[in-house]
């Protein structure tokens, strides 16, 4: 059962309810959400619900109405991110393991775990023992295997996920793995999970061969019961009629799992396929169907491997399926999760700072707006976020210290260029652009729990918002628009007024922030609808290693075929230029300041070269930011 926890329960009355559940034998977790706290309470007890309700600081008790309790979403609505290391598994970010089946020799997983760490996994697989189907196939090579994968592990900085076969090998090989993984045969093996659970660490668990959704997620229960919170799910593949492929995907079981269950799930397209070619076209389907995750296999060499050759990617073939994850990452709204020496310094610096509490960033909005959604999936979840009224606050907050980062729209892909913020990095000198982000805008109807399109009359939003959303205006004659200052801003307002038959437009977050409801999702009319936000920082500060981008100002004198004679220096010299903006000089009528983006090349000297031949044509020639971005 759920106990849910009157909002400000003192410690005394909370240990009170706490030490009565576990007299009366249930296991309990205390879970804090957004707006409640509660306690989970599972066990093979019966009691009369009214005990509990009637106890100081309870506010109400909910039965959970699943066989599987501390996994499931009824118990615990948010997400659960698994940390591994230093990387998470879960949330807003894709995280995609990679490796041989099995460990076959040194060579083997060193180039193995090189070639996979380069194209951006974050933990590498391998197994040393094989549940192979024939006993004379390869069987792994036991513990010299995992010392190998280990090794390997830690020459390329990647945690690393191997498979164990039985409970006798559980002392032996927890020192050796950082997460355990329960292969489909031993799905329902429930020795060998209640013997895992309680070592506490990370689990991979692969859905059995013919599992129902629901056996898995009473094994994940196993694991949970047993002592671990950190169960990540792994779809593979099931037995159907279907021989084609080794075994049928189901990425029904992805949204069907993530509705009923608040873990990670990752999906294997290698074994569910059994098919080299077919691995990336399901692994994309696997991320656009929700997937936390991939776990892929990839060796050095396939035709030699001593086993799954024919399903493991060649190494570019893996570098390719990770550009294409890469592009396809900002349309289901995630991110790649990256190792934390490959972030930039800002993220790192902020990702150290907020784990005590400081570190704040500001932008311009109330909590759940778009740009405090971009702010947390370029710094983390965890960053602390500083709400400003304007961009002339971002920025001051910036240049005194009270922020140390800030982060501002700069150029929505229907709307066009913002132009406040392009004035305002001209006119503070001191300020300069250290990283950038895309975030795809998804605008949602939002209003109270309950209500419906049909009983809505007004919709506040900031007026690009409601633009942006003109064709559900047109289907909907009856419902009046309504300019407010922002997106998010709506939605607080809407949740002051309490009155059903008003909403607003605005992403997501601010929906959960509020505590309102989403009536409605995707009602932009364009669904291809981004905005890139720059990252400012103090000018000092700025210090991004290997730049791939440049943001530069100049003047031109008004004179004929200046511009030309600056943009051809770049053209000679082979720099793509990917914005090129003009803005008005205040106080010089007529003259423009010329704003452009460029990708920096390979040799870092054909820039510095560049600047110094426009410097014959254009005056007040200014870097605002040279920074890395991934896979430009
Ligand atoms: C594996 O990942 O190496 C493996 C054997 O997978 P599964 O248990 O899904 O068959
Ligand atoms: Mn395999």
């Amino acid at each position: 059962m759920i106990v849910v926890l009157k909002q400000h329960i003192d410690t005394q009355d909370k240990n009170a309810v706490r030490s009565f559940l576990e007299k009366k034998g249930f296991q309990v977790r205390e879970i804090v959400g957004d707006h409640d706290t509660v306690f989970g309470a599972v066990g093979n007890v019966s009691i009369d619900f009214r005990e509990v309700e009637i106890l100081d600081g309870v506010s109400r008790v909910i039965p959970i109405s699943k066989p599987y309790k501390l996994a499931s979403r009824e118990l615990k609505n948010e997400d659960t991110v698994v940390p591994v290391g230093n990387v998470k598994i879960g949330g807003n970010r894709i995280a995609v393991i990679a490796g041989p089946c099995a460990v076959e020799s040194r060579e083997q997983m060193f180039e193995a775990a090189r070639a996979v760490r380069e194209s951006g996994a974050v933990m590498l697989r391998g197994g040393a023992f094989k549940p192979r189907t024939s006993p004379y196939s390869f069987q792994g090579m036991g513990e010299e295997g995992l010392r190998i994968l280990k090794e390997a592990g830690s020459s390329a900085g990647l945690p690393v996920v191997t498979e164990i076969v039985g409970t006798r090998y559980a002392d032996m090989m927890k020192d050796y793995v950082d997460v355990f993984q329960i292969g489909a045969r031993n799905m329902q093996n429930f020795e060998l999970l209640k013997t895992v659970g309680k070592i506490g660490k990370p689990v991979v668990l692969k859905r059995g061969l013919s599992a129902t959704i629901e056996e898995w997620l009473m094994a994940a229960e196993y694991l949970m019961a047993n002592g671990t919170d950190n169960v990540i799910l792994c779809e593979r593949g099931i037995r159907t009629f279907e021989t084609y492929t080794r075994n049928t995907l189901d990425l029904s079981a992805i949204p069907v799992v993530k509705k009923l269950s608040h873990l990670p799930v990752i999906v294997d397209p290698s074994h569910a396929t059994g098919i080299r070619a077919k691995v990336p076209p399901m692994a994309l389907a696997a991320i656009a169907a929700g997937a936390d995750g991939l776990i892929i296999e990839v060796h050095p060499h396939p035709d030699e491997a001593l086993s799954d050759g024919p399903q493991s990617l060649y190494p570019e073939e893996f570098e390719n399926l990770m550009r294409d994850i890469q592009a396809l990452s900002p349309v289901v709204g995630k991110e790649i999760e990256c190792l934390p020496e490959d972030l930039p310094p800002a993220v790192k610096e902020i990702r150290l700072a907020s784990k005590t509490g400081t570190g704040g960033i500001s932008f311009q909005g109330v909590p759940g707006a778009y740009s405090e959604k971009a702010l947390h999936a370029y710094f983390g979840d965890e960053a602390l976020s500083l709400p400003c009224a304007s961009f002339r606050d971002v920025f001051d907050s910036v240049l005194n210290g009270s922020a140390e980062y800030g982060v501002i729209p700069v150029e929505n892909s229907l709307a066009g260029t913002i132009n406040e913020n392009i004035d305002l990095l001209l006119r503070y000198p001191d300020i300069a652009v250290t990283g950038e982000y895309r975030l795809r805008i998804k605008h949602n109807l939002i209003g109270l729990k309950g209500a419906s399109v049909e009983n809505i009359e007004e919709v506040y939003s900031h007026p690009q918002g409601l633009a942006q959303c003109g064709e559900f205006f047109e289907e909907h004659p009856g419902i009046k628009s309504v300019p407010f200052y922002d997106t998010a801003g709506a939605v607080a307002h809407i949740a002051e007024m309490k009155d059903p038959s008003k909403a607003a437009i605005a992403g997501a977050e601010a929906a959960r922030v509020y505590n309102l409801e989403v009536i409605k999702a995707g009602l932009e009319t364009n669904p291809r609808n981004y905005t890139k936000f720059f990252i400012i920082s103090r000018i000092e500060r700025d210090a991004s290693e290997n730049p791939n981008r440049a943001v530069i100002v100049f003047s031109t004198q008004d004179k004929p075929g200046a511009l030309l004679k600056c943009l051809n220096v770049l053209a000679e010299k082979k720099i793509n230029m990917n914005k090129l903006e003009s803005r008005p000089i205040h106080g010089k009528p007529w003259e423009y300041m010329f704003f452009l983006s460029l990708d920096i090349p390979e040799e870092k000297t054909v820039l510095d070269d560049a600047l110094s031949e426009l410097a014959d044509y254009a005056d007040n020639i200014r870097i605002l930011g040279k920074y890395r971005v991934k896979r430009p």
